[in-house]
């Protein structure tokens, strides 16, 4: 899912060659999926520095919907950006166990301002049980890793690619999640290549 956020006409992408990114838990998240989530950024962007804010930002109760039963993930992207005011990360990745929605779409497995530096994922519907499925940690991790990419990717100027194997491909499903690589394709990896390369 890609937004635009009003917020990226000040971004100004660092010519740094590390990529700095801070993974933010909107309310509480399970501690192993936050490790595998930064594991497995740190493979597609070797030259990424991951750290885990502390701190946990409370999940914001001015983005709920009682009528959709939802957070509305552009007020929660506007959030983070209050919160992490005073903190330096080139990149924020937010990362909530609450589903999320935007006005036009009944959930989105994320959103990201792109470019720019804010990006959340929901875990929410990435776990078997939310289906009534029976749990599967390695499925949820491998989603998790997947939709975490994608946002980043989205973060970095990237756009949706219709290569279905992508991670930058439009997930509308949990099938086309399960169908795209956790990795960029060759087309997606030129264009965030200085982010990539080893120096
Ligand atoms: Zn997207
Ligand atoms: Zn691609």
């Amino acid at each position: 899912m890609t937004l635009k956020h009003p917020r990226q006409e000040t971004y100004t992408p660092s010519e740094k060659s590390e990529l700095r990114i801070a993974i933010l838990r909107v309310g509480t998240v399970d501690k192993a999926v936050i490790q595998v989530v930064r594991n497995g950024l740190h493979k597609v962007f070797p030259r990424a520095v991951c750290t885990v804010v502390e701190e946990i930002m409370p999940i914001p109760q001015d983005a709920y919907s009682s009528t959709r039963k939802q957070y509305n993930s552009s007020r929660i992207l506007a959030r983070m950006s209050d919160f992490m005011e005073d903190r330096t990360a080139e990149h924020v990745l937010g990362i909530t166990d609450v589903d999320l929605s935007v006005p036009d779409l009944n959930f989105v497995f994320g959103e990201a301002e792109c470019p720019g530096r804010f990006a959340i994922i929901s875990l929410s519907r990435l776990k078997p049980e939310f289906f009534g499925q029976p749990p599967n940690r390695t499925l949820f991790h491998e989603r998790s890793v997947k939709e975490a990419v994608h946002e980043i990717g989205h973060t970095l100027g990237l756009h949706h690619c219709r290569n279905r194997k992508c991670v930058m491909f439009f997930s509308n499903s949990l099938p086309d999640t399960g169908h795209k690589e956790a990795n960029l394709c060759e087309r997606c990896h030129s264009q965030v290549a200085k982010h990539i390369s080893p120096s």
